[in-house]
């Protein structure tokens, strides 16, 4: 049994719902907590760099809507591209995957590190537990 078919009562209708649902299909509450160990950019809504498709999945918005909404924000001093690239800079590409500026500070400090002479750290595991050479 997956997670789309296990039921359970929702804590503030008492509606029926799907265990995994993040948003009351019947009163539209909110069921998830913000977990932002949780987002991660590689959904299968993705059109160019996953940004929309993410915060989409953590909010339980339309990812329709919250392309709308980016799209919008370009008109107000350019918020909408702004924050886009905000959130491909912070939102990792894929769960428990560093993020572009985990990764480029963690290459930044092993440089660091190797032209102070120190000891060289070893290059951070690719997912799927392979190393780049
Ligand atoms: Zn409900």
């Amino acid at each position: 049994m997956d997670d789309t078919t296990t039921r359970r009562p929702c804590p503030y209708c008492a509606e029926d719902i799907a265990a995994a649902a993040i948003r009351c299909p019947h009163c539209r509450s909110r069921l998830a907590t913000f977990d932002p160990s949780a987002w991660r950019r590689d959904h299968a809504e993705r059109r160019v760099a996953g940004v929309a498709a993410a915060v989409a999945h953590a909010t339980a918005v339309p990812v329709g809507a919250v392309r709308v909404g980016f799209a919008a924000l370009t008109f107000v001093h350019l918020l909408g591209p702004a924050l886009y690239g905000l959130g491909w800079l912070l939102i990792p590409r894929a769960a428990g995957a560093p993020s572009v500026v985990e990764r480029t500070f963690g290459d930044a400090e092993a440089a660091l590190r190797r032209w102070r002479g120190g000891e060289p750290t070893p290059p951070a595991p690719l997912p799927g537990g392979r190393t780049a050479c």
